[in-house]
């Protein structure tokens, strides 16, 4: 998996927090977060109630009395990488509370480093603040801790990502998810809400639905309905995404599967006034219905390419990302050449793509047919070009438009900015490199597109 960069694997992409100093005598925490959105969210939470309980968030080794390591154990790679992340936060400051998805395996971890003051699963946020009381006693200031109105954040303060649902009821063969997160566990729709509220009331502008199925969101609930402002509100995807719309920020839908109740949501993304943009992150991992069989996928049988086409009738401006998955097991050559043709007709917006690997614990390590490192390697090159080359002519075609962007950054060279068919951290960018000073990270401004490559274009402000 070393192959694959690291900019298409969100799941390992590592975020360290930085905080204004701590005063005399506030205890101060480290956080390393591994891992993916999902993980982001969990860390986020954890640091808005420590430091809404008088903790300061320390950026660096040195300054913290106990650092929380929140791991990542979705592959074999990922959990190497925690476990090192566990060894630097030791030696770096010998005091380590460890939790996320690897926490789920207490033992693995103390069997590497059974110095760890405690070993806490995913979403046991209780746990891991007594583990932190015990470690590092908090020291309240009633005048000066109050929480700040939005909180903690580990992303920039203009986006967030709002977590609906936990866990995950299907049984994808290559992956252990549901065995460390459980059964799917949506939140009540009225408490997304509120969170989301609060977040665009503190100046978040972009909200990031995120889930292991968003499409599935309320399935566990019986899509249950509570009083929302002057009605009701489902725990339904479709409601969940129509009344965040209404909050004025962008939102935006990653996780989800094509089921064919996804189709409701086009006509809220087809119209800019509903604020869902037309955005749908969807992991297809394959397109041969035989690999996908083997890998047990949702939704295997669904039709996906009539299935796009009508998304794109109904919503012309339609940016689809999705991820894939070469050299499963007992994926032949002609199955992978199906793969590359589906992609060539289904035109896929962004694309991330991922060598298969055997991560412990999932079923797909016993299929037969395992494909030799090389092919994987080959078929990875093969389908990137191909993705490049798509998203290369995409992109091209939007050299003279006018669009409006976010601004993500502001250096002394360049603003970057991502227009609304980019997510942040796995999408491109666009780039204004001239009149861009007064810009500020969280702006949105029109701008008309000069210039494009493969993944990024090139922008000057609208006059
Ligand atoms: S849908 Fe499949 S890949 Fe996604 S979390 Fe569930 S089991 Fe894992």
């Amino acid at each position: 998996m070393s192959t694959n960069p690291p900019d298409l694997r969100p799941d390992l992409a590592a975020a360290r927090l930085t905080e204004p100093a701590p005063r005399q005598g506030q205890p101060r925490i480290g956080m390393v977060s591994l891992g993916c959105p999902k993980a982001l969210v969990d860390s986020e939470r954890i640091l808005t109630r420590l430091r809404a309980e008088g903790y300061a968030i320390s950026p660096d080794y040195a300054g913290a009395e106990a650092v929380i390591v929140n791991t990542c154990g979705f592959l074999d790679s990922a959990k190497a990488e925690s476990l090192e992340a566990i060894g630097e936060a030791l030696s770096e400051n010998g005091r380590v509370i460890v939790t996320g998805c690897l926490g789920a395996e207490p033992d693995y971890i103390t069997g590497a480093h059974p110095s760890v003051l405690a070993v806490t699963g995913p979403q046991q946020y209780e746990q891991v603040l007594d583990a932190v009381h015990a470690a590092v006693p908090p020291a309240p200031d009633p005048f000066i801790d109050l929480l700040p109105a939005r909180g903690v954040s580990l992303t920039p303060r203009h986006y967030s990502y709002v977590k609906i649902s936990e866990g995950c009821n299907h049984k994808c063969r290559f992956c252990i998810i549901p065995d460390m997160r459980g059964r799917l566990v949506s939140r009540p729709a009225h408490a997304v809400l509120r969170e989301a509220e609060k977040l665009v009331a503190a100046g978040v502008k972009e909200l990031l639905v995120i889930s292991q199925d968003t499409s599935a969101y309320g399935v566990d609930r019986k899509h249950d309905a509570h009083p929302w402002k002057d009605g009701e509100v489902r725990s339904h995807v479709t409601d969940l995404a129509r009344e965040l719309g209404r909050l004025g920020a962008w939102v935006r839908l990653h996780y989800v599967y094509p089921y064919p109740h996804v189709r409701q949501l086009i006509p809220l993304m087809a119209d800019p006034a509903n604020g869902v943009l037309p955005y749908l992150d969807i992991p297809f991992q394959h397109a041969h219905p035989d690999v996908l069989r083997r890998m047990a996928r949702p939704a295997k049988s669904a039709d996906t390419l009539a299935e796009i086409a009508r998304w794109r009738a109904d919503c012309p401006d339609i940016t689809l990302r999705s991820t894939f998955i070469v050299g499963y097991p007992g994926e032949t050559e002609e199955e992978f050449r199906y793969l590359l043709d589906w992609l060539g007709e289904a035109r896929l917006d962004r694309v991330g793509c991922f060598q298969y690997e055997n991560v412990a614990g999932a079923r797909s390590n016993d299929l037969p047919g395992h494909v030799p490192a090389e092919v994987r390697q080959d078929r990875w090159n093969r389908f990137m070009e191909v993705a490049q080359a798509i998203s290369a002519e995409k992109l091209a075609a939007r050299v003279g438009r006018r669009m409006t962007v976010i601004v993500d950054e502001v250096d002394a060279e360049a603003a970057t900015c991502r227009t609304m068919a980019d997510a942040p951290e796995i999408d491109g960018n666009l780039f204004i490199d001239e009149g861009f000073e007064a810009l500020a990270p969280g702006d949105m401004v029109e701008v008309v597109v000069d210039e494009s490559g493969d993944y990024d274009l090139w922008g000057r402000l609208a006059g």
